[in-house]
């Protein structure tokens, strides 16, 4: 079983970009380390009393292609490394998608399921106000990550806009729509991943309309990929959630197990579907699987029993480094997360630039842009993996990588 630092792999794509490009070697030292790391102790007072210190980070990776940006994530196991991959990750998915970002990433270590909506709160702003000058619409800009959501972003932008005197939504994205939010964010990261999904299928030759198609994870990503998959003509076979999963041959309807996952709370139950295990799902014989729950779901262990002919990973790394290989030497065809769940960092893009212009755009301009964008990038992907005859996976990082590297260049230190 691959046990890799998440750190360790990015190394390991920036040396095999490094090879390929014939990177001048001090463009790779600077493509190996993140320009600023801040570290923060954040006290607060418990609801019963008592004074608890969370650990906080922030990692700003690389600003040579425009302000930071990306998520902040509250999880028990946040930790510096990890932090500092997802930030790397952050610069070359906007380097991919060709928005005007550098990369970020932000984390405190605590367990949100066990905290009061207060503490929550507080914990939010403290973290805001200890970064506050790090932050910034031209400097820095969070976004939601797991288990963040809007309510926070109101709170980061609040805390935020009470320390300039004035209201400064530009400074967070993925807020409610109430205060600067944009139209599509919601939808948006599973849109991009059925556009990804259609683009291969046109590429692979598999015509989607009938096309059997399996998602992991019934969240964000997951729903609306398989709702918008659906709605382009596939056929939905199975979905799951944390619980387990749903099979039926003959396709499900989507938007039915939607109403009953909020209705019940999972997906187990639902109306003439067989019960599955998510291992099992994985395995299924389909066209199309999108994991889109958690990291390292296919590995060296199960990527042998992968049968479908395309993944579009729709989770941040939820195949691993070496996974990716196998599948690709098995010939099934990849989209890497860095270009397949783009769509949220794009349609938050979008929402800056409303933001900074003081504009609300309709749902279908948001989307009509998404759509451009997200054509592009596949295509520009494709284009690479053909040039260079290397997986997908490959290329989204040696394009990312060549655009940062180029800019750098321009800069000639
Ligand atoms: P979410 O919390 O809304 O949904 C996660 C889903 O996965 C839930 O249905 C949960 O039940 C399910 N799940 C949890 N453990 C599982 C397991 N062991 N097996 C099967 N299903 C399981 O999260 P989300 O926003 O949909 O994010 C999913 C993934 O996509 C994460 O890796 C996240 O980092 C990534 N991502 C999300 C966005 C976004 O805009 N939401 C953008 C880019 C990447």
């Amino acid at each position: 079983m691959e046990k890799l630092n998440p750190f360790d792999t990015i190394l390991k794509q920036i040396d095999m970009a490094a090879e390929k490009l014939k990177l001048d070697p001090s463009i790779v030292e600077r493509l190996k380390h993140p320009r600023k790391i801040i570290i923060v102790s954040i006290p607060i007072r418990m609801d019963d009393g008592r004074v608890k210190v969370f650990t906080g980070y922030r990692v700003q990776y690389d600003m040579t292609r425009g302000p930071c940006k990306g998520g902040i994530r509250y999880h028990p196991d946040v930790n510096l490394d990890e932090i500092k991959a997802l930030a790397a990750w952050m610069s070359w998915k906007c380097a991919v998608m060709d928005i005007p970002y550098g990369g970020a990433k932000g984390g405190v270590a605590c367990n949100p399921k066990e905290m009061s909506r207060g503490e929550l709160e507080r914990l939010t702003r403290a973290y805001t106000a200890m970064i506050i000058d790090e932050i910034g619409p031209y400097k820095d800009i969070p976004a939601p990550d797991v288990y963040t959501d809007s309510q926070a972003m109101a709170w980061i932008m609040d805390t935020y806009s009470q320390f300039k005197g004035y209201p400064v939504p530009e400074v967070v994205t993925g807020k409610p729509i109430e205060l600067g939010g944009s139209e599509g964010r919601e939808e948006a990261t599973g849109r991009g991943v059925a556009i990804c999904a259609r683009e291969a299928a046109k590429h692979v030759g598999i015509e989607l309309r009938g096309a059997r198609v399996v998602v992991q994870g019934f969240g964000n990503v997951g729903k609306f990929a398989a709702k918008l998959l659906q709605g382009m003509g596939c056929r939905i076979i199975a979905l799951s959630d944390s619980r387990g999963g749903i099979y039926k041959e003959s396709g499900l309807d989507t938007l039915a197990a939607i109403e009953y996952k909020n209705r019940t709370g999972r997906l187990s139950g639902f109306q003439g579907c067989e019960e599955i295990t998510n291992e099992e799902l994985l395995e299924l014989e389909c066209e199309i699987l999108v994991p889109a729950a958690l990291e390292n779901q296919i590995t060296e262990t199960n990527a042998d029993k992968i049968k479908a002919k395309i993944v579009v990973e729709g989770a941040n790394g939820p195949v691993s480094f070496g996974a990716r290989k196998i599948l690709h030497q098995r010939g099934i065809f990849v989209v890497p997360d860095i270009l397949a769940n783009a769509g949220g960092v794009t349609v938050s893009y979008f929402e800056w630039i409303q933001n900074l212009r003081r504009e609300h755009w309709t749902e279908k301009e948001v989307n009509q842009r998404l759509e451009e964008k997200m054509v592009k990038a596949f295509n520009d992907v494709l284009a690479l993996a053909k040039q260079y005859n290397v997986s997908m996976a490959d290329a989204a990082c040696l394009l990312a990588i060549r655009r940062i590297a180029d800019a750098m260049k321009k800069l000639s230190l």
